[in-house]
């Protein structure tokens, strides 16, 4: 007999809970998961980028592979497991929970190198590094993510970060307690807080939203929400870009009283004075903040943007992102060359969850490839945000390239709060993002 899981007075039954959780984005089985005999290959493959899509890729092939030579370059010692970000600027996690190590899950199959790609050159099938190590390679992944512009917001760095009111967890885990301080001051003395998002593609797109729904709970427990005018600041005409995630979330707002502006990009920050300037339809807009939580702009890393891998023209010619078939992930032009997380140039995709799903794509393709065939797998643009809503209530948000909804949960309306996408977000994602990094969900 299954027990229960009960929390917040819901009951579910514990059969139907780890079946949903299993049949959820990030902790699914994917189509790849079956054990099968490796491929014998003397490939040399190279991924480049060592986060998130780098380690999973890399754990994948070295299990379904032997006799390759799979190298990881990847500069960065510390590896972030950067959706506990905005747990860590909300004062819910520490910095230590979200800061793991590189090394710790590399796999046995794969070689570290401890470098950064400089230069792609997809012609000559090699990359080069910072050192000048030439990697010549038979298939390449490309798995640097994307960069944070700080540099795009007039009067904005880093260093600014936890000073003058601003916040901006996605510099780091450093970044992000520094965020938990400012937003503490703020709760304290209440005022305008600014909220809002840059108006280029951008990791994680529901994290504003959360951080907005975060600051406005905590000012409310701390008493000084009736003095306070929270301001979420849209780049575009929506809140978000899946309608029906957007009504909710108009209704939503309206229901915090969280004031809305529409088409504000913001392109300019006086810290000294605390105003901020907006791009609008009507002319350039200066708002005053007591709190401001700041997200750059991003692109792809200069290596890629300076290589022949972005798009040429269309919507993600200009920040570098690269061309890959959506389906596939395959490059377009290069085809011993795929891409997986961040850096693809696709209408969907920059989560972690997504990079679950894409990470046996790919692997699928190159296997078949070492073999002389087609793969079969697809990615479909799956794409999962737990919305947070309030401390201990979320939304679950799936959907698909199509913006179809595709819930994990059959029981639960992926637009009604519930504590159950708090508690996968909140105890149970990091469990799996770090699975997924081994290959293993
Ligand atoms: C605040 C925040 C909240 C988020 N919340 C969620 C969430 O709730 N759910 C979710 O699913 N996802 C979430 N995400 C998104 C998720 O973390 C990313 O989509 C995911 O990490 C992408 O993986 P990636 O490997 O493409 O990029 P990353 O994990 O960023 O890794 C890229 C790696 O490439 C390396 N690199 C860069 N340039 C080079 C180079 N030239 N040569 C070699 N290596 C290079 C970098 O050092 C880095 O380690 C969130 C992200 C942030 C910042």
């Amino acid at each position: 007999m299954s027990k229960s899981i009960t929390g917040d007075g819901f009951t579910v039954d514990r059969r139907a809970f780890l079946a949903a959780v299993g049949g959820m984005g990030i902790a699914a089985a994917t189509p790849t998961s079956g054990r099968t005999a490796p491929v014998q290959t003397k490939a040399r493959i190279v991924v480049a980028g060592g986060g998130a899509a780098g380690l999973a890729t890399a754990a994948r092939l070295s299990r379904q592979l032997d006799g390759a030579d799979i190298i990881v370059v990847e500069p960065r010692s510390d590896h972030f497991y950067q959706p506990g970000f905005t747990l860590v600027g909300a004062g819910l996690k520490s910095a230590e929970y979200v800061t793991l190590k590189t090394k710790d899950y590399l796999p046995s199959g794969a070689r570290w190198m401890q470098e950064r790609v400089e230069e792609f050159d997809p012609v000559a099938n090699k990359v080069v590094t910072e050192k000048g190590t030439v990697l010549p390679y038979d298939f390449l992944v490309v798995t640097t993510g994307l960069v944070l512009d700080y540099g795009a917001v007039e009067g904005m760095e880093r260093a600014l970060i936890g000073r003058e009111g601003i916040a901006s967890v996605y510099a780091g885990a450093a970044a992000a307690a520094a965020s938990w301080q400012a937003l503490q001051g703020f709760m304290e003395t209440g005022g305008v807080g600014l909220f809002g998002r840059p108006a280029t593609e951008m990791k994680c797109a529901g994290a504003p939203i959360k951080q907005t729904f975060l600051a406005d709970d905590h000012l409310r427990r701390a008493g000084t929400r009736s003095k306070t005018e929270v301001v979420y600041n849209a780049h575009s005409k929506t809140l978000f870009s899946v309608p029906p995630v957007n009504t909710k979330l108009l209704e939503l707002f309206d229901r915090q009283d969280i004031k809305t502006n529409f088409s504000h990009v913001l392109t300019k920050i006086d810290p000294a004075k605390h105003i901020a300037t907006f791009e609008t339809p009507t002319g350039s807009v200066e708002l005053k903040w007591d709190f401001i939580n700041l997200i750059p702009p991003m692109r792809a890393p200069d290596a890629v943007r300076s290589s022949p891998l972005p798009w040429q023209d269309g919507p993600f010619a200009a920040d570098g992102w690269i061309e890959v078939d959506k389906k596939t992930l395959r490059h377009l032009r290069f085809p011993n060359i795929f891409g997986v997380g961040d850096i693809n140039g696709v209408p969907k995709g920059k989560t972690a969850a997504s990079v679950k799903w894409q990470t046996p794509v790919v692997v699928d393709h190159l296997v078949a490839a070492i073999g002389g065939k087609e793969g079969t797998a697809v990615y479909n643009g799956y794409t999962s945000c737990p919305l947070i809503t309030k401390i201990g209530q979320a939304m679950l948000v799936e959907f698909d390239y199509e913006n179809r909804m595709t819930p994990s949960f059959p029981f639960i309306d992926p637009l009604t709060e519930h504590w159950l996408p708090w508690v996968i977000k909140e105890k149970l994602l990091k469990a799996t993002y770090t699975a997924m990094l081994r290959g293993l969900a």
